[in-house]
């Protein structure tokens, strides 16, 4: 019930412009969200990289509303991916075609992410197009596989989510076009005619996706905080003698740092996906839904802080 009131919250604009104000909302987001500027985040993956693990940076800012909001959001990125270069960082970036326009028009949204992509392929560089809602899965994998793909084939990839039940066959057909994906649960809350209902087969569905993504895909991506799928990970490479430099593990911000730090350690590689920037209230709050128990978690670092304080 908690889950699906946060899920609701996230999509209430109404309430995100009374709580973006507020200290205490900040102090909770700052868990999760690398901060509000560019120069936050940046110091955020220096910090990262120092431990041994890439980044890609996520500018949030989902649904944009005109077309001047959706070039603005493209040039942001443009002055990330040069940030990222002047810096010497090991980062890329990840993007919602929401926030490049896609809602307004798909001409609109390929425009802007030409810019941004030009500047990767400039930079020797990668964007990943974040997946949103089931509403956008089709769109987003037609403008990849028939404008974007085929016009900066080393610079952009997708994201597949195993909640769907389309997504094995998305998987084949990634493998048909060796193009590079990252494999993670979902995080929208998503009708029964388009998503497994139940954990275990989205997990089920999960491991058998890693499997083929790991055997015959492009460089997967394997996001997700989930130890028992880690386990399966780490116990199919090994049966399949597959090397660590041919897929990552991708992490959020501020989740899991135990976990992030043990795979480090243990040779695997490790990238953790930073959001940063003022829009982010429905990411947090998607957060919060994953795991309702980080309500308290984060109150209660809060409250030992501001104890700490006082003293
Ligand atoms: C790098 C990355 C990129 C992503 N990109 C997308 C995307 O483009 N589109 C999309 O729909 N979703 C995306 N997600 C979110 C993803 O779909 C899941 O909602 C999220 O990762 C939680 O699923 P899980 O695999 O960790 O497994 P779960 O079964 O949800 O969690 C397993 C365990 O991980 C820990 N955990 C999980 N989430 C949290 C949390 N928020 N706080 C604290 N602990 C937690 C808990 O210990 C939990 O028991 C991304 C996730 C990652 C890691």
């Amino acid at each position: 019930m908690l889950r699906n009131a946060l899920l609701y919250l996230s999509n209430q604009p109404t309430v995100f412009k009374f709580v973006r104000n507020n200290g205490l909302a900040k102090k909770f987001a700052r868990r999760f969200v690398a901060g509000e500027t560019a120069e936050e985040a940046l110091d955020a993956v220096r910090a990262l990289n120092e431990q041994g693990i890439t980044a890609s940076l996520d500018l949030l800012g989902e649904s944009v509303t005109n077309e001047a909001e959706a070039r603005q959001a493209g040039r942001d990125y443009i002055r990330l991916l040069d940030l990222i270069r002047e810096r010497n960082l090991d980062a890329n970036v990840s993007v919602k075609l929401t926030a490049m326009g896609l809602d307004i028009s798909e001409e609109l949204c390929i425009s802007v992410m030409h810019g941004v992509l030009d500047r990767a392929r400039q930079h020797h560089t990668f964007v990943r197009l974040d997946m949103e809602s089931s509403a956008y899965t089709e769109k987003t994998l037609q403008l990849f596989e028939q404008r974007l793909y085929p016009a900066y084939p080393e610079n952009v990839g997708i994201v597949l989510q195993s909640y769907l039940y389309r997504t094995a066959a998305d998987v084949e057909r990634s493998i048909q076009l060796k193009c590079r994906v990252r494999l993670c649960k979902g995080a929208y809350k998503e009708p029964p005619a388009v998503a497994y209902p139940e954990k275990a087969d989205v997990d089920a569905n999960y491991v058998r996706c890693m499997q083929e993504l790991v055997r015959h895909g492009n460089y997967p991506g394997l996001a997700t905080h989930d130890e028992r799928i880690i386990r399966e990970v780490k116990k199919f490479v090994a049966e399949q003698k597959i090397p660590a430099d041919r897929y990552e593990f991708q992490m959020l911000y501020g989740v899991r740092r135990d976990l992030q730090e043990q795979l480090v350690k243990e040779g695997y590689r490790m990238r953790v996906y930073v959001p940063f920037g003022t829009q982010w209230y429905p990411y947090l709050m998607r957060r919060l839904a994953e795991r309702p128990a980080n309500v308290w978690f984060i109150a209660g670092n809060i409250l030992k802080e501001t104890f700490g304080r006082r003293r």
